[in-house]
């Protein structure tokens, strides 16, 4: 029997209701002769208000402690899902990411998955039932005993599903979500953002990276180096949705795929830094201990001797850069530490854009038309990305979504075996 892993996430799980659904459809697919592993994220909000409970205890939880609390939102909704197919006198057994054979490094709160050992999965499978796997964790591994519970970051659910069906072979990797896919742009921001009925592995890790939330970035990188082809899908309707896949035709295509926005957003400046070795690793190296991610970093030229140094952080780190920083900033005699949060970040990705000039002009001739001013930019070779005002950010991406035309539907020509070989040798 074909083995199917889906993921279900926290919104399609988040009452009684909607579990009864979620089995209901796991108990249709049953029955069309796949081995189901289903992968349950926590229900609802359930992660947010575990990590407020914490909070209210301490404002440093130890991290081994915080990862059993959070793993516990997935244990819940896998048991509540086991439970629904029984009522409907389907098999089923819900396991925690330990007992599905998950192992992983001892990094709580953003580990990665070291292997799968899936004995106990494949035996639950044989013996006909359909595998609750509690998504988001796993467990290290100290002389073969499970050791200590760990959590794999936030949206981890998707990686764990993807991870387990590049383990377990399995032939198809469903993330059913309550949007019907990926679209060309946030459909609340963009009204006429378009589903996209397949996006290739590298638009969709630079659209997931850049802020489009539907997937995991990890998730995506996994199935992208273990080719697993990822559907994502509504739980709530029988759309076949976005196939996230290696995608052929695009060489031919070469235009811009599709937007992301992204508002969890804040900028740092260091104004007047002495122009010397050495200033951009006391500024950098803290905050890399801290566990801060900085994105975009932009130093000007210097004049007389001092220059002004930008860079993004995630909005919600930002009281903690502040704190790393001011007295860095004190010593090194800047002039000052400035923050701006009320700032967003647009980004244009398409796999065309490194061989075909003129998109740059093209997206800073839109946002010119909107009076909206850009503060900061950064490219990759696939991907053209603005930080503007967040009060911009509605008008920057109708505008950026018409000039490129993503309100089309994109032709779907099967490339052909010569033009597939040819883009295959291209990229090794
Ligand atoms: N429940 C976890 C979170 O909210 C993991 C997930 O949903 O994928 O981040
Ligand atoms: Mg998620």
């Amino acid at each position: 029997m074909p083995i199917v892993v889906q993921k279900y996430g926290g919104s399609s799980l988040a009452d009684a209701d909607r579990i009864r659904l979620v089995a209901d459809r796991i108990q249709g697919d049953r029955e069309r002769g796949a081995a189901l592993v289903v992968v349950v994220s926590a229900m609802g909000d359930t992660t947010d208000h575990l990590l407020e409970l914490a909070a209210g205890i301490t404002d440093d939880p130890d991290p081994r402690e915080m990862d059993v609390l959070l793993a516990t939102g997935e244990h819940m909704s896998g048991t509540l899902v086991a439970m629904a197919l029984h009522a409907m006198d389907v098999p089923a057994i819900s396991l925690t990411g330990a007992q599905a054979g998950i192992r992983t490094d001892t990094s709580h709160g953003r580990a990665r998955i070291a292997n799968i050992d899936p004995a106990r999965v494949h035996r639950e499978l044989a013996a006909g039932k359909v595998v609750i796997v509690a998504g988001f964790q796993g467990a290290t591994e100290e002389s073969n005993v499970t050791g200590d519970v760990t959590t794999l970051g936030r949206g981890g659910s998707d990686t764990t599903a993807v991870a387990l069906a590049a383990q377990l072979r399995a032939e198809r990797c469903e993330i059913f979500t309550d949007v019907e896919g990926i679209f060309t742009a946030d459909p609340r921001l963009v009204p006429d953002a378009r589903l996209m009925p397949v996006v290739g592995y590298e638009e969709m890790l630079e659209l997931a990276l850049q802020g489009a939330q539907v997937m995991q970035p990890r998730a995506v990188e996994l199935g992208w180096v273990n080719g697993i082809e990822i559907a994502v899908r509504s739980t709530f309707s029988q759309h076949p949705g976005t196939r996230i896949k290696e995608d052929r035709q695009v060489e031919q295509r070469n235009k811009v795929r599709g937007l992301a926005t992204d508002r969890h957003v804040a900028k740092v400046t260091l104004v007047g830094v002495p122009d010397v070795p050495g200033i951009a690793r006391r500024v950098f190296e803290p905050l890399a201990a801290a566990g801060v991610r900085v994105d975009m970093i932009v130093q000007n030229v210097s004049h007389s001797g001092a220059t002004d140094m930008s860079f993004t952080v995630d909005r919600a780190d930002l009281a903690k850069v502040k704190r790393l920083l001011e007295p860095i900033v004190r010593e090194m005699d800047a002039r000052e530490l400035t923050t701006d949060s009320a700032i967003a970040k647009v980004s244009i990705v398409g796999a065309g854009i490194h061989n075909a000039p003129g998109y740059a002009a093209r997206m800073f001739g839109a946002l010119a038309d909107q009076g909206v001013n850009i503060e900061m930019i950064s490219t990759s070779e696939i991907r053209i990305t603005c930080i503007i005002a967040e009060d911009d950010l509605e008008r920057a991406a109708r505008a950026l979504h018409t000039a490129f035309q993503l309100e089309q539907p994109e032709e779907v020509v099967e490339a052909s075996p010569e033009a597939a070989a040819t883009s295959k040798m291209l990229r090794g």
